[in-house]
């Protein structure tokens, strides 16, 4: 049975555990303290607001830790305002977070709420049949690194990414009824995807 934690600072919590919940050998855990931090196997990042997010970790002093265990190899994944907290560049600001993914993203990179779109399209390693992608306010990658494999580009431009442990979508599987990402990143951790 796999531990894996959603990160419950602020953003879509509930709507992650409900996936996770609904796939076999997971338990889902809200991680807000270092202790839920230390008793997971994975975690996930989820959408929201990053530059609160990115004040809250620093606030229940989860930064660190939660940096050193990626870098350690746990596995994570950040959708969305996650994906911006795990970048090591941020091209429209002069700050970043977590500094463990190897990609240049833009916040807001489709403009304001009113271009939030939804989309099907396939994303080839994880099934072979088209799939439902929520955007909102979503970031884009404009530049990733030798290490970062692109799972998907949407009009040329990079949503999805993993780079060894870590992976990172500009969108959010966990507002669909479709699990299959999340069963991506469940075989991720047994090694299989
Ligand atoms: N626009 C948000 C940010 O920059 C991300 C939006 C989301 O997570 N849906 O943090």
């Amino acid at each position: 049975m796999a531990n894996i934690g959603v990160l419950a600072l602020q953003g879509a919590v509930a709507e992650h555990l409900a996936c996770l919940n609904a796939l076999e050998d997971v338990a889902a855990r809200v991680v807000k303290t270092r202790a839920q931090l230390d008793d997971i196997d994975a975690l996930i990042m989820p959408g929201g607001e990053s530059t609160t997010m990115g004040k809250l970790l620093v606030e229940y002093e989860l930064m660190r830790p939660l940096q050193e265990r990626i870098k350690q190899g746990m596995p994570v994944w950040g959708t969305c305002a996650g994906m911006i907290l795990l970048a090591n560049q941020i091209v429209n600001q002069d700050w970043t977070y977590l500094n463990v993914l190897d990609v240049a993203v833009r916040r807001n990179a489709y403009g304001s709420q009113l271009n939030s779109f939804v989309t099907r399209t396939v994303v080839e390693k994880v099934s072979p049949e088209p799939m439902p992608l929520v955007f909102i306010r979503a970031p884009y990658i404009e530049k990733a690194g030798p290490q970062v494999e692109v799972l998907l580009r949407l009009n040329g431009h990079i949503v999805a990414v993993r780079q060894n442990n870590i992976l990172a979508t500009a969108f959010h599987p966990e507002l669909t009824a479709d699990l299959r990402f999340h069963q991506f990143f469940v075989n991720m951790l047994n090694g299989a995807a």
